[in-house]
């Protein structure tokens, strides 16, 4: 554990999906589960249990954009049906996985700078 190591931003730490405190350990240890804790600075994550929160934001965030980009191609093209479910099925599937990821690496990273000190480790 190194308390003196420069702060990592919220960004960085949400986008690599690192830890909020060494920025260098694996946040996940699969595509969606949070490991117990930092491999290499020892903080613990499962603790930060966020609920939830990311699904609900990921929903908001993916479904707009969805319906925003399908309504364009829908008035710009018109293609047949089975040609919005050939692009959109797969972009909600991709969407939604990069967003989770991205929105719990947040979540955990904000927690980290406002309550550090309930972190274990
Ligand atoms: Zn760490």
């Amino acid at each position: 554990m190194n308390d003196n190591a420069p702060p990592v931003s919220i960004a960085y730490a949400a986008l690599r999906c690192r830890c909020p405190r060494c920025g260098k350990g694996k946040l996940y240890h699969n595509l969606l589960d949070i490991a117990a804790r930092c491999n290499r600075c020892g903080l613990e994550f499962k603790a930060r249990e966020q609920g939830d929160g990311p699904a609900f934001f990921g929903i908001l965030i993916v479904g707009a954009l969805t319906a925003i980009f399908a309504a364009i191609v829908e008035i710009k093209i018109a293609p047949p049906f089975w040609v919005h479910a050939m692009i959109w099925i797969p972009f909600i599937i991709v969407g939604s996985l990069l967003s989770l990821r991205t929105l719990k690496a947040a979540l955990i990273a904000v927690q980290y700078q406002l309550r550090g000190e309930d972190f274990g480790g």
